[in-house]
């Protein structure tokens, strides 16, 4: 055979087939016009086809945004909810927030007080002076040195002034709390512990000197170091050593009014003072030791001691050496208030 491709198929007539070759040849619209159902039908199973990928891939990536938006809307609930859906717990956030940082204090908040020790500088810088650790501190800690020798001097003047706390199981006190209370208020805070030996109780302050209250009052004028409000120094009853802080303040509460504390209330959750009948108008012996300690290191610039937190003892508090004064406070010779 020559034509190899020209052969004839086995079993099929040759003379048909190669007719049926010769017509779509010669005229190939004839096979349209012979078979127009069925092109018709394919052009429209082609195009149903494509319309239907078109209408799969539409919904296909409709799916996706929906689902990304999903997304998106899940990831937005984290701020959204707390103000809309969640509100009560908005007000336990806010009361933490200022402390989160810090697990040790998550109920302390001192609107009179002392910045939480979580915020503080974890080692105390030495400042020259009072005003200086005012400006570049943001821990009591910082006037420690002139703190203890006022809490030594106002010992002297009055021994019940500043009673220290004893230790007890379920006592905690914070690092830089000074650990002493006037004594009857003192006294009234140990029966309200001992009533409860199985409850801890923590205090994140008790005594707090001049020369500390100076500190948290300027941090609280301007805006520094967390402290939103502050008593002037001189009227703070942590001066007096009738004022306590406690973490647990809320389940503390009914023992330690039993024991005539009374709760400062919403706007100092943590803050109580000590309030009977013989505490009434006792005064902080705090300014007037500081007064003398200033008298003794400064015998040219004396000023009155009168116990008063005066434009002119703030002025001498400013300067005074954080540190503590070269000479100390001394029981030496008896002395008593104006
Ligand atoms: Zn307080």
């Amino acid at each position: 055979m020559a034509d190899d491709a020209a052969s004839p198929e086995p079993g099929e007539p040759e003379p048909e087939r190669q007719l049926e070759r010769n017509a779509r040849a010669r005229a190939p619209g004839a096979w349209l016009q012979q078979n127009r159902a069925l092109a018709l039908g394919l052009g429209c199973v082609a195009l149903c086809g494509v319309i239907g990928l078109d209408v799969y891939f539409m919904l296909r990536s409709d799916a996706k945004r929906g689902a990304s938006a999903v997304a998106k809307s899940a990831q937005g609930s984290g701020l959204a909810l707390p103000s809309s859906l969640s509100a009560p717990a908005a007000p336990r956030a806010l009361a933490s927030e200022p402390v989160a940082d810090d697990g040790v204090g998550l109920d302390y908040e001192s609107d009179d007080g002392e910045p939480h020790p979580g915020k503080a500088p974890p080692a105390p810088k030495h400042f020259d002076t009072v005003q200086h650790a005012a400006v570049e501190s943001c821990t009591t800690a910082s006037v420690d040195g002139l703190s203890r020798q006022i809490i030594a001097q106002a010992r002297c003047i009055r021994p019940n002034a500043f009673v220290p706390l004893p230790s007890r199981p379920n006592l905690v006190i914070a690092s830089q709390v000074f650990p002493y209370l006037e004594l009857e208020a003192r006294d009234h805070l140990l029966k309200a512990v001992d009533a409860h030996p199985k409850a801890k109780m923590t205090i994140n302050s008790a005594l707090r000197t001049v020369a500390q209250q100076y500190l948290v009052w300027r941090w609280s004028a301007t805006k520094r170091c967390g402290v939103p409000l502050a008593t002037p120094p001189g009227e703070s009853n942590h001066e007096v050593g009738f004022a306590l802080d406690i973490a647990e303040a809320a389940s503390w509460r009914p023992a330690l009014e039993a024991q005539d504390f009374k709760w400062l209330g919403a706007s100092d959750r943590v803050h109580f003072d000590y309030k009977s009948s013989s505490s009434a108008g006792r005064t902080a012996t705090d300014v007037l030791a500081f007064q003398k300690l200033w008298n003794k290191n400064n015998p040219s610039d004396k000023v009155v001691e009168d116990g008063r937190y005066s434009p002119a003892t703030e002025q001498r508090l400013k300067q005074a050496p954080a540190d503590g004064f070269k000479l100390g406070p001394s029981c030496g010779r008896p002395s008593s208030p104006k």
